[in-house]
């Protein structure tokens, strides 16, 4: 008679667990056979021992995101991050508190989506052929923060391969903008974002050259397509101690 194969389970807790993203993530996790879901947390909630999970995955609100990391991080679990809006004073704390947890570690995503990160892989790649290149980043009005951290992030990656290229500046006459038309800047490169009811989360980067235009473009329907790269990192964050910024670091693609 054959053995059966124990598949080995990682308890995950979420918070944020009543919100779109959370409450998506844990049918995920109660769905999975390597998983088992040990606590749902959302606002008000007694973070406690986080239910004596091994991981935890956060998609709350911008401002309380750090505080909830924090607290993981200081009960010694392993955190999965979506939630966006993270400046790089933030980032820093969470490198300085990890310095005294070695083998813990802290996976902060902008975007889940494997798509959005080809789509940021090869914007990144195309930056040093196109003199030009804006990003309009699309979502649904629910949505608190501008620009989003997809887009953010995308604009650093395309600024670090122009640097690299010698670019300069993209080019723009305009002089007169009193109403902000030509979008915000995100290390220089131009960034507009739109809010429309019926939206999920899309991104378009437009790199512009004489004579061409390309376009490179990522819709996310359904939050459905977030859950591969979510439960990529519950399955590896325990194997990346310390704090890493972006699923592409998991997935060879940095
Ligand atoms: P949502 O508003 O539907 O859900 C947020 C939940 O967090 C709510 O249930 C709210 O009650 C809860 N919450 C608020 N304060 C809290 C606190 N202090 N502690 C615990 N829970 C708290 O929002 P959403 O659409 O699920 O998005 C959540 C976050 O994830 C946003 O920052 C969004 O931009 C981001 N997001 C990231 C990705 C990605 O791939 N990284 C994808 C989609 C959304």
């Amino acid at each position: 008679m054959s053995e059966a194969i124990e598949v080995p389970v990682i308890t995950v807790s979420v918070i944020g667990a009543a919100g779109r993203m959370g409450s998506t993530v844990c049918r995920t996790l109660e769905a999975a056979a390597d998983t088992r879901l040990v606590g749902r947390y959302d606002v008000g909630d007694d973070l406690g021992d986080l239910g004596g999970a091994d991981v935890v995955v956060e998609f709350s609100v911008p401002g309380s995101a750090a505080a909830n990391v924090a607290h993981c991080i200081d009960r010694g679990r392993h955190v999965v991050v979506g939630t966006t809006g993270w400046t790089q004073d933030a980032l820093t704390a969470v490198s300085s508190q990890l310095a005294d947890k070695p083998g813990v570690g802290v996976l902060i995503a902008p975007n889940f989506a494997i798509g959005a990160i080809l789509m940021m892989s090869f914007a990144q790649q195309a930056a040093r052929f196109y003199e030009s290149v804006e990003i309009v980043e699309l979502h649904h009005p629910d949505k608190v923060d501008a620009p989003s951290g997809t887009a953010a992030r995308t604009a650093s990656l395309i600024a670090r391969a122009r640097r690299d290229a010698g670019f300069g500046d993209v080019p723009d006459a305009t002089s007169s903008d009193p109403g902000g038309a030509r979008g915000a800047r995100v290390d220089g490169i131009p960034v507009h974002a739109l809010r429309l009811r019926g939206l999920v989360a899309h991104q378009e980067v437009l790199l512009g050259a004489t004579g061409e235009l390309l376009t490179i473009r990522h819709d996310s329907f359904d939050r459905v397509s977030f859950m591969p790269g979510v439960m990529a990192g519950v399955r590896q964050v325990g194997d990346h101690p310390g704090l890493t910024v972006g699923l592409e670091n998991y997935l060879g693609l940095a």
